[in-house]
């Protein structure tokens, strides 16, 4: 007995008295459901798992916009979902085209290559759009197989606007389209039949409101097809979509299934169809805006031009002598709310997505904002700013349920 007992604290002395507003680019605050889900074990190849499951992808074509059947999760964050998605439809060789918006379209580029793809990226200028012409420019020269994109890009919070258009060019040019949606599904219209995407990926802890680590790939027949003449089984086990379909269409065993996330899963899910679709878009847009038009009031500029903007996670621009994680733990210390910095731009982000688009949270948040500005020299009119909010959520529809 060479190791001896740690010493560790309670998590009761860990964990501040009263739970910080998660405010970030993720994870976001839970429903009661979802938390309470969140706390069951069951069997994961017994009948009532088998049962959630099903609800599970029933639920999936409703939010993903699609008919295919080719619904699976994964154990892991959205990241896991990523690479399932890439790694099972690139292998040595497969020509990819990855448009480059930030950090996270430029993960889906990294791990095409680590699958032995021969990747081309498309840059997109910083804070921009990925432009019609430059996606037809370079389907025509390369004629991949595989196109990669974000529809949100969180790390700049820029948005690639014109999904719908970019799956018809894809198309014509006979490739696959993979779209990441982590922190856009749900929060605004992604139609996956419609737009002809083959392969849509999305996490648990942004959008859709549950928990990180448990995450979700719809696949189209066509991609699914591919998948299914791969001419090697793919080197990673786990992540393997086919024998992913034994838990998720078998009701057999893959690994053993995360279960309380999937609770949880299903719970946001169904909060997701109880709120249908079209006036969950409509809160996160007028909450948004809001929010934007508050943080402009305040004297405050956003990072990114309106038509390129991406409205689930909002990039607010620093003064030139404040820092990101400066402004981050003033707010967090002071005034109990968490946001983001980024892994790039000079930039402090607020997200707004699921239970962060709720006119509480925003009131709180823009406050908590204003009057960290404020605190650290930079003069900003708070007052006016929760006017602006006030104003903004009034001339936003009421038939919308933002408390
Ligand atoms: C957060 C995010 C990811 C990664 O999700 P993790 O759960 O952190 O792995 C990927 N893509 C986008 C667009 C995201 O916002």
């Amino acid at each position: 007995m060479h190791i001896p007992i740690p010493q560790v604290e309670t998590l009761s002395d860990i964990l501040p008295e009263e739970p910080l507003l998660m405010m970030g680019a993720g994870p976001v605050p839970i429903p009661e459901a979802v938390a309470l889900a969140n706390g069951i074990v069951i069997n994961h190849l017994g009948e009532t798992m088998a049962r959630v499951v099903h609800q599970i992808k029933s639920m999936a074509g409703y939010i993903f916009q699609t008919a295919s059947p080719w619904v699976v999760g994964v154990a892991g964050p959205g990241s896991a979902a990523m690479e399932m998605a890439v790694a099972n439809l690139v292998w040595k060789d497969t020509r990819v085209l990855s448009i480059c918006n930030g950090f996270f379209s430029s993960r889906l580029a990294e791990m095409a290559a680590r699958s032995g793809g021969k990747v081309e990226k498309l840059m997109v200028p910083e804070g921009e759009s990925v432009r019609l012409d430059d996606i037809r420019l370079a389907l025509e020269q390369l004629q991949p197989e595989i196109i990669t994109i974000v529809q949100g890009e969180t790390s700049n919070t820029t948005h690639n606007h014109q999904l719908a258009e970019i799956g018809r060019l894809v198309k014509e040019h006979g490739g696959i389209l993979i779209v990441d949606a982590v922190c856009t599904l749900s929060t605004m219209p992604l139609q996956m039949d419609e737009w002809q995407i083959d392969a849509v990926i999305t996490g648990g802890q942004k959008g859709l409101s549950s928990i990180p680590g448990v995450s979700l790939v719809a696949f189209s027949e066509l991609a699914w097809a591919r998948i299914s003449q791969r001419p090697a089984v793919m080197p990673q086990w786990t992540l393997d979509a086919r024998l992913a379909t034994n838990f998720w269409h078998k009701a057999s065993y893959h690994y053993t299934a995360p279960v309380s996330g999937l609770l949880a899963l299903h719970e946001a899910m169904r909060l997701v169809c109880k709120e249908t679709l079209p006036l969950r878009f409509e809160r996160h847009l007028s909450c948004s805006k809001a929010l934007q038009a508050g943080i402009q009031a305040l004297g405050l500029s956003l990072y990114v031009k309106p038509e390129h903007r991406l409205n689930s996670v909002v990039g607010i621009a620093l003064p030139e002598n404040l820092s990101a994680k400066a402004v981050c733990k003033h707010i967090s210390d002071n005034y109990r709310v968490e946001i983001a910095g980024s892994f790039g731009p000079s930039i402090v982000r607020i997200g707004q997505m699921g239970e962060q688009c709720r006119a509480h949270n925003l009131f709180r948040a823009l406050h908590a904002l204003g009057c960290t500005f404020k605190d650290l020299g930079v003069s900003v009119d708070v007052a006016k700013a929760m006017a602006e909010l006030e104003n903004a959520l009034q001339r936003s529809k009421s038939s919308i349920a933002l408390t």
